[in-house]
């Protein structure tokens, strides 16, 4: 058994990182910095060569702001070669799973979710996606099935939490007409939120004075950016507006959904560069609500797998293209970003179920300083373990 010992200074250095200051005037009742907060960005598909596409076209992406980075190995139990189910899994439970599997271990037993745990700890909770909110990555947070297929099952999943903001596709999984059971999910979770479904509807809302948010902005699958809208960076402002009016914190995970899809279709170079800073211009949005509004978030830029065997091609007048090895997910190790609370915790190479620990402890403990407060109390030191691995 192989123990992973997360020393208690290194969550103090966390802490210690630099902070861009000037808060705005504090809500009544709340320290400037505010309750401990995740931003949880899942990068679908966003391998190394996805984000050095995006910056091909753009002198500075958002994650260059976020000063730790490191790299996962992505795995799952069962395949060296993972999809998002299982690794959004790992992500969100902190175990690794099997291929295609939804919220559940290597047994098919129901794992608790970082998301879970936030709302048992009466943290606010959102799940942004440019996808169906009963795909893979976002299904992960709230829902236990062995198959990602079974997108109405993923949906009773996500309808049974008390989720306070949900944005994104698949509306058609939660219609009582369209459902083969004809249960009634959309009432169920719009029955006490402000609901719209389309771009008009969200952008004429003053998020900051809405308790409750769900928005479907298709019936199943959004388009892709450029034709989409909102835009991702619209919603996450949106989200962070709703869910910052709880005084105990929140746990939000955003999914920059389509990079994968565009990385499955081979597309051009164009295309993909789209996908990517349309979820760059969403980190941002975290990153100024961290600057401006809470500096006690962290904010965390995963991805789930890379995709396509994307390679980037230069001719001698400069110009790129993109190049591709395969129509499937590819094995390589995927870039992480982070900033704020707890940040230094994610840096150096990483499995993603030991990603999932340190979330799932950071939101537990209620951020790194809590956590080294209940340890020094406690005479103990923060330690996380780890399932033993052969070597
Ligand atoms: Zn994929």
């Amino acid at each position: 058994m192989k123990r992973i010992l997360i020393l208690l200074t290194l969550a103090a250095a966390a802490c210690a990182s630099p902070r861009q200051a000037s808060p705005p005037a504090a809500v009544v009742g709340e320290t400037p910095e505010g309750p401990f907060s995740v931003v949880l960005f899942i990068g679908d598909g966003a391998g190394v060569a996805y984000w050095s596409a995006a910056k091909l076209s753009a002198s500075e992406l958002g994650i260059e702001a976020l000063p730790v980075v490191g790299l996962v190995d992505v795995e799952a139990s069962d395949s060296r070669i993972t999809d998002s189910a299982a690794s959004a899994t790992a992500y969100s439970t902190g175990v690794r799973t099997f291929y295609g599997a939804i919220g559940v271990g290597p047994d098919s037993m129901p794992v608790q979710t970082v998301l879970e745990v936030a709302e048992f700890r009466r943290m606010a909770t959102g799940l942004v996606a440019t996808s169906s909110l009963t795909h893979a990555t976002p299904g992960s947070f709230a829902a236990h099935v062995p198959n990602r297929n079974y997108h109405f099952e993923i949906a009773e999943g996500i309808a049974s939490h008390d989720i306070e903001v949900l944005l994104g596709g698949g509306r058609r999984y939660f219609d009582p007409a369209q459902r083969p059971d004809g249960v009634d999910l959309l009432t169920r979770i719009t029955r006490r939120a402000t609901y719209v479904t389309s771009a008009e509807e969200f952008r004429a809302l003053d998020t900051n004075t809405v308790p409750r948010l769900v928005g479907f902005f298709s019936d199943t699958f959004p388009p892709p950016a450029g034709s989409r809208e909102p835009s991702l960076a619209e919603l996450t402002r949106g989200a962070l507006n709703v869910l910052s009016r709880e005084d105990r914190g929140f746990f939000l995970m955003v999914e920059g959904s389509q990079i994968d899809w565009r990385g499955h279709d081979n597309a051009p170079l164009m295309q993909v560069i789209s996908e990517v800073l349309d979820f760059d211009l969403a980190i941002r949005e975290a990153l100024h609500y961290q600057r401006e509004r809470r500096s006690n978030t962290l904010i965390l830029v995963v991805a789930d797998h890379s995709t396509g065997g994307l390679a980037l091609h230069g001719d001698a007048m400069g110009v790129f293209r993109a190049h591709y090895t395969t129509e499937s997910h590819t094995a390589e190790m995927v870039p992480l970003f982070a900033g704020g609370p707890g940040a230094a915790l994610f840096g150096g190479v990483k499995d993603n179920d030991l990603v999932g620990r340190l979330l799932l402890e950071l939101v537990r403990s209620g951020g790194p300083d809590r956590a080294r407060a209940v340890s020094a109390e406690s005479g103990a030191e923060w330690t996380i373990s780890s399932p033993s691995r052969p070597h």
